[in-house]
């Protein structure tokens, strides 16, 4: 209905202002924003062969000249595909079209020398597999000149897996556009403590350019700016310390690093490999209350899709393991844990400006980009992360030294799924992990119901496929990094000057102006 009703209007207008559609290309640009409105590709050649007259040929040209497709995820269960029969009978029309596209495509993918009969069958728009659907990701990719990715990694990892034919195909076609923020929301609307120093330090020019911020760069070592750059943020913590007490009834203190993982709650994002370090950091601090603890509160929020039964499941151990912990007066108040409900735009508004740390631990090669992690990069949180999505752009602009990257790379989890081992030589090792997985899963967290966590927790034991246990010696020494840079003040604070000072680049006017430059053929000043 809104593909319908969106292209309908365009031709309309484009017919009233030029008289022809011949300059439909030229004059319009159509982003295909995912999948979900891939059946315009379908409709808009049902709009110009059997409403206009047009060609098969000459619509198909303006059709792929006018559509450009953007890919956010590569996860398998995330590729849309529709029942043949459902479009049979909701959509023959289309079903036709779809299928005339097809027999062209798969003309020209039988034309290439060196493609076997199992590279064309890749390259198909229908999947024959159990019951036969349309695969909604083809169908966009065949019908637009521009398909593109939304950062370096998951635009190379496009090309080696789930376009890998189409791409051998049509070469000229994938194209990386790094995602971005909008600097006015997050730095200028939701931090305008931080925007004020900024102002001062370097003037207003920044506000229109946000590149200007690299002039921070000279400042990251100034005691005067560090101190006033730390009071910013303390402020920002202040107000967050009273939201949490009014939300969710928890005592936490400004001095404590915030630590925070905010996101939509998912396997592959792997609040669990955070949860599970707080247990094993509560145990650590029990088992050594003399040592130099640094106080640390962790922060999440997150919403989950209400039939995904482990990310719901997460949200309970955050809920049960922070009741457990803010309880226990053996930790002094050293560790805490909050969960805040209901995420959304208006409540990551508030939570960004007070964050020290920015939790960004998705499994390598399964985040497209991010953007949480950018906002927290503007608000001068220091991130702990894995070389995932635009993580990899973000310590290539910030460098080594600015950001604690851990981790196994997209090519080590490749290896160790295709072994399709058991992590059992981990578990040995790592008392750590062993014990916080045994006192999770024999029901320490929930004696209501001391069973609720063995499934969650046997998956870790069993296959691991998120990497979580395989991962977790590396997250804890990453930590301990974290809490020895904490403990130099002015390095932290000159590390966070450096994160702010080098978010130009993740500023969504850079991505919007290659949109228009790149794909849309729009000239800009
Ligand atoms: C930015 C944002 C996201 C995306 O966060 P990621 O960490 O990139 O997954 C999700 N939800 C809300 C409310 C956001 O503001």
């Amino acid at each position: 209905f809104f593909s319908c009703a969106s292209l309908q209007d365009i031709v309309r207008r484009h017919l009233q202002q030029y008289g022809d559609l011949g300059s439909l290309p030229d004059k319009v640009a159509i982003q295909l924003n995912d999948t979900h409105p891939a059946i315009s590709v379908a409709e808009l050649m049902r709009i110009l062969v059997d409403e206009n007259g047009l060609k098969w040929e000459e619509a198909w040209k303006l059709t792929k000249g006018t559509f450009g497709y953007t890919n956010h995820t590569l996860l398998p269960e995330a590729l849309e595909s529709w029942p043949v029969a459902l479009l049979e009978r909701l959509l023959p029309r289309h079903m036709q079209i779809v299928y005339q596209i097809n027999a062209a495509v798969l003309t020209e993918a039988r034309a290439k020398a060196s493609f076997s009969d199992q590279q064309v069958a890749n390259v198909s728009l229908i999947d024959e597999h159990g019951g036969r659907r349309v695969r909604m990701g083809q169908l966009a990719f065949v019908g637009s000149h521009s398909i593109n990715g939304v950062s370096a990694l998951h635009t190379e990892l496009m090309k080696q897996t789930v376009f890998a034919d189409l791409h051998k195909l049509y070469p000229e076609r994938i194209n990386n556009k790094t995602n971005g923020i909008t600097p006015r929301r997050w730095l200028m609307q939701c931090n305008p403590g931080l925007t004020k120093l900024i102002t001062e330090r370097i003037g207003p020019e920044f506000l229109d350019d946000i590149e200007k911020l690299h002039q921070l760069d000279a400042h990251a070592q100034d005691p005067g700016f560090q101190k006033q750059f730390a009071a910013v943020k303390h402020a920002n913590k202040e107000r967050l310390v009273k939201l949490i007490k009014d939300r969710v009834n928890v005592k936490v203190s400004a001095d404590a690093l915030f630590d925070v993982q905010i996101k939509r709650i998912h396997e592959y994002k792997r609040q669990l490999l955070n949860i599970i370090h707080a247990v094993a950091l509560y145990d650590e601090i029990r088992a050594h209350p003399e040592r130099n603890w640094v106080p640390r509160v962790k922060i999440f929020a997150g919403k989950a899709a209400p039939s995904y039964w482990n990310a719901k499941l997460i949200i309970k151990l955050i809920n049960d393991v922070a009741r457990v912990i803010n309880n226990d007066p053996a930790v002094r108040g050293l560790l805490k844990v909050v969960f805040l409900p209901n995420y959304n735009v208006s409540l990551a508004e508030l939570i960004v400006p007070a964050a020290d740390l920015s939790e960004q631990i998705s499994t390598a090669g399964m985040e497209a980009s991010g953007t949480g992690n950018m906002k927290f990069m503007a608000n001068g949180a220091l991130t702990i992360g894995t070389m995932d999505g635009a993580n990899v752009e973000m310590h290539k602009e910030v460098g080594d030294d600015n950001i604690f990257i851990f981790g196994l790379t997209t090519e080590q989890v490749d290896e160790k799924r295709a072994k399709g081992e058991a992590p059992a030589e981990v578990l040995q090792s790592t008392h750590r992990l062993r014990e916080a997985l045994d006192a999770i899963s024999s029901g320490v967290y929930s004696p209501d119901d001391p069973n609720r966590y063995r499934d969650l927790i046997g998956g870790l034991r069993d296959h691991d496929w998120f990497m979580v246990a395989r991962d977790f010696d590396a997250y804890w020494d990453a930590q301990a990094k974290v809490e020895k840079t904490w403990l130099d003040r002015s390095r932290w604070d000159a590390m966070a000057i450096r994160n702010t000072a080098n978010v130009g680049f993740f500023s969504s006017d850079r991505t919007i102006r290659q949109y228009a430059h790149d794909i849309w053929d729009v000239q800009t000043a």
